[in-house]
């Protein structure tokens, strides 16, 4: 167990480390270097989805070197708890007109892959030049609907993570570290 759960005022709702900062930042630079390779001579719009993928957006972003806009999307599933009731609605639209553009929506983590799924659905009929799909996490136990991941930083188990962006109640999305929640936490509390 690392040392600074027993010092973290949340210790006690988080189990255990899944992925650590240094094993998270190897695994943005290889996917930023394959983004970069993928996209030479070309100009990107990378759209993060809020607000879960801020984190993992901002880290990627600067390990790219070939030119990026970007650009949010805000998406809300009606609910506070760990699983997604199956609507999906976008809170907050793009600023910017996707026609004729390469996009790069990114992605925190695709769990049944509703969100994805509906998103995707949406820019297509916005004629972009290209749509691709970059996803730190993928929980693949629990997909409903097929989701064409281009880039996937790791597969996990069906566990409830939080940190590096990704919140229980809008609690943990400051820590460094992936962290699996514990299960006690939400058991009962899901929506
Ligand atoms: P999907 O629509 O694929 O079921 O769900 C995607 C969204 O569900 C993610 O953007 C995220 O907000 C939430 N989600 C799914 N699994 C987890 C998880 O393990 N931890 C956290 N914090 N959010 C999750």
């Amino acid at each position: 167990m690392h040392g600074w759960v027993g010092h973290n005022v949340y210790g006690a709702e988080l189990e255990r480390v899944l992925l650590d900062s240094a094993a998270i930042d190897r695994r943005v630079r290889e996917l930023g270097d394959s983004i970069s390779r993928d996209y030479a001579g070309r100009e990107l719009l990378a759209v993060g989805i809020l607000k879960g993928a801020l984190i993992f957006l901002a880290d990627l972003v600067r390990r790219l070197t070939v030119p990026v806009a970007i650009d949010f999307v805000a998406v809300g599933s009606y609910g506070a708890g760990t699983e997604s009731s199956g609507a999906v609605r976008i809170l907050k639209d793009l600023e910017q007109d996707i026609a004729g553009r390469h996009v790069l929506l990114v992605e925190d983590i695709v769990d049944t892959g509703l969100t994805l799924n509906y998103l995707l659905e949406i820019f297509r009929a916005r004629a972009p030049a290209s749509l691709r799909v970059c996803v730190l996490l993928d929980k693949p136990e629990r997909r409903r609907v097929p989701v064409p991941i281009d880039y996937c930083g790791f597969v996990i188990p069906d566990e409830f993570v939080v940190g590096y962006g990704l919140d229980y109640n809008e609690r943990y999305r400051h820590l460094s570290d992936i962290v699996v929640l514990r299960r006690e936490v939400y058991r009962g509390n899901s929506v």
